[in-house]
């Protein structure tokens, strides 16, 4: 039992966060300052999946309003494309697929060298590999033959960045898993305040990336292992790029997928996306970093690409039985720790806790968050920890809640 209780010790004890409430707020619409343009539709990639992901993660800042900007489909006439650029602060770029129009291209080179925002997530560094203009845009570009006719590979090797004009393929990945970013510049607006390193959710790590590299800041690497099938070398992952007046800012995370969907959900990809894609519409970072970003050891979710309420959190940690994946209870210490203020704020968390005791959850997840009530929990919790201790299945962690709570131990 011992072993039991150390096992959630560790598991708690992990977090350090400071107490404050999350910043995320969710006010999109008309009044937000900043407009988005998303531009999706060709995609090797769920770009139904991700296009309303991004759209969602960045109206939940209250500072964009979003709108999507589809193309025809592949092979078809993409003659009638011609999204009007100049209305937004910032476009990101969700597409991977067939080229625009002369006139389109020429536009969005004009939107951007004249002081726009631009965005460039994911596969969207893979397209369009002839377009000199949008290339310099990326940076770095992957994919669609690109090779050392496009510029150098460029990584981080002791302690500066290296650029490499070796001949070879431009871009590649290995298995998808979780990996850590390390922040390679700690004072640029989008990186300042976030933790030295920290886990991104399982990805792409991608790597080998070529282009001409100009006018281009690495914000983050990750390293990727040859365990992974990486390249064994520390592979850019957050970019800026100054285009004339225009600011890029090109993450390479968010992989999209059915499902669990780790990539896009990490707290690590959307915050930075936040932050990027503000900085881009802005040149300025006013969103602070929220309390639940991942740590160096940590990984951290949104699986609803916001924080989730307590209510969520208990349904969805209703059913956890060992074996199952953590990221629930971790997602309920979490949001206890961001939301503890000693007072009348934890009333209400401590209310919803105990109704949740009295309720039909199984025992472990009972047995959780007796835990989390030894932390915090006040004398409210007793009568119901007391009914609990009765049940063999919760007595133990019932005890200790109720023992940490009094300051009575009995043995
Ligand atoms: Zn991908």
């Amino acid at each position: 039992m011992k072993k039991f209780f150390l096992s959630f010790l560790i598991l708690t004890g992990i977090f350090s966060f400071i107490l404050l409430a999350p910043s995320c707020t969710k006010s999109p619409g008309s009044n937000a300052p900043n407009r988005a343009l998303i531009v999706t539709g060709q995609n090797n990639h769920s770009w139904k999946i991700s296009s309303p992901a991004i759209k969602q993660i960045l109206e939940n800042t209250g500072l964009f309003s979003v709108d999507i900007a589809q193309t025809p489909e592949q092979g078809k006439d993409m003659s009638t494309f011609k999204p009007d650029f100049s209305k937004y602060q910032v476009v990101v770029l969700d597409y991977n697929g067939d080229s625009w129009p002369a006139t389109t291209k020429t536009a969005f080179e004009n939107y951007v060298s004249g002081g726009g925002g631009v965005v460039i997530y994911h596969a969207a560094d893979n397209s369009f590999p002839d377009w000199k203009e949008y290339n310099k845009m990326c940076g770095l570009g992957g994919w669609g033959n690109r090779n050392e006719k496009d510029g150098p590979y460029v990584t981080w090797k002791d302690g500066q960045f290296v650029r490499d004009n070796t001949p070879g393929v431009g871009g590649a990945h290995g298995k998808q898993h979780a990996f850590r970013v390390t922040v390679r510049d700690t004072v640029h607006p989008i990186t300042k305040g976030l933790p030295a390193a920290w886990i991104h959710g399982q990805d792409e790590l991608y790597s080998l990336l070529r282009g001409p590299a100009e006018n281009m800041t690495i914000l983050a690497t990750a390293f990727a292992d040859t365990a992974q099938k990486g390249t064994g070398k520390h592979e850019p992952i957050l970019m800026t790029v100054n285009y004339g007046k225009g600011r890029v800012f090109h993450t390479v995370l968010g992989h999209a997928s059915d499902g669990d969907n780790p990539a896009m959900t990490c707290v690590g990809f959307i915050v930075t996306l936040q932050r990027g894609a503000e900085w881009a519409a802005t040149g300025k970072v006013t969103q602070a970093v929220p309390e639940v970003f991942p740590t160096i050891s940590t990984e951290s979710r949104w699986p609803l690409f916001r924080p989730l309420t307590l209510q969520e959190i208990l349904s969805n940690l209703k059913n956890y039985k060992p074996g199952d994946s953590r990221s629930n209870l971790q997602d309920l210490t979490n949001y206890i720790r961001a939301n503890y203020d000693g007072g009348e704020k934890f009333a209400k968390t401590e209310k919803s806790l105990l109704e949740f005791l009295s309720g039909t959850g199984t025992a472990e997840a009972k047995n959780y968050i007796c835990h989390e009530l030894s932390i915090y929990g006040t004398d409210k919790a007793l009568p119901i920890l007391k009914t609990l201790q009765k049940n063999e299945e919760t007595s133990e962690m019932a005890r200790y809640a109720i023992e940490r709570i009094t300051g009575q131990f009995t043995n």
